[in-house]
């Protein structure tokens, strides 16, 4: 059976900078919960970041630009939080490979786990085009991510795997 690797704000688990959760409250998440086949993780708290913590944005590019140091990842007071989130995003990796996972589901548009979109580093609530910094780790690594707004595709992401066999 396929793992997937899933953002515990989209779990319900209160792990948001402001204290609380995104729940995505899909069907079929709550199958993939009840099949054992979800991996639960947080980058940012794993990263050592407290909740509740301060906003934080990429500034100056997006996660593979703090990946490769060109970009960072700043709160609103101006409190680099890299090496944090730098840190959970290979966590995420180790908990992803730990368990086999190569699909992951992400809260869209956070500096650790958006997918398509994040905001831009002005803190104005603008989102450009891009990924967080775990997304871009986990890419780099081969795991498929997407977002809460592409279940849909996750889950046939996963049929994919299981039905082709395809070997790690
Ligand atoms: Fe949710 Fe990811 Fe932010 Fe943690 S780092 S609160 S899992 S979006």
């Amino acid at each position: 059976m396929e793992r997937i690797l899933v953002s515990a704000c989209l779990l319900g688990r209160p792990v948001r900078y402001d204290g609380g959760a995104k729940p995505v409250g899909d069907e079929v998440v709550a199958r993939w919960r009840g099949e054992g086949r979800v991996v639960v993780f947080c980058p940012e708290v794993s990263g050592g970041l407290p909740v509740p913590r301060a906003a934080a944005e990429i500034v100056g590019g997006d996660g593979d630009d703090v990946l490769d140091g060109v970009a960072r990842v700043l709160t609103e007071g101006g409190e680099d939080v890299s090496r944090q989130f730098v840190r959970g995003a290979r966590l995420a990796l180790e908990a992803a490979r730990g368990a086999g996972a190569r699909v992951a589901l992400l809260k869209e548009s956070s500096p650790s786990c958006g997918s398509l979109r994040v905001y831009d580093g002005r803190f104005t609530g603008a989102r450009v085009p891009g990924h967080g910094v775990t997304t871009a780790l986990l890419r780099r690594a081969g795991v498929r991510v997407f977002s809460e707004d592409q279940v849909s595709e996750a889950a046939a992401c996963l049929r994919a795997l299981e039905g082709s066999g395809a070997s790690r």
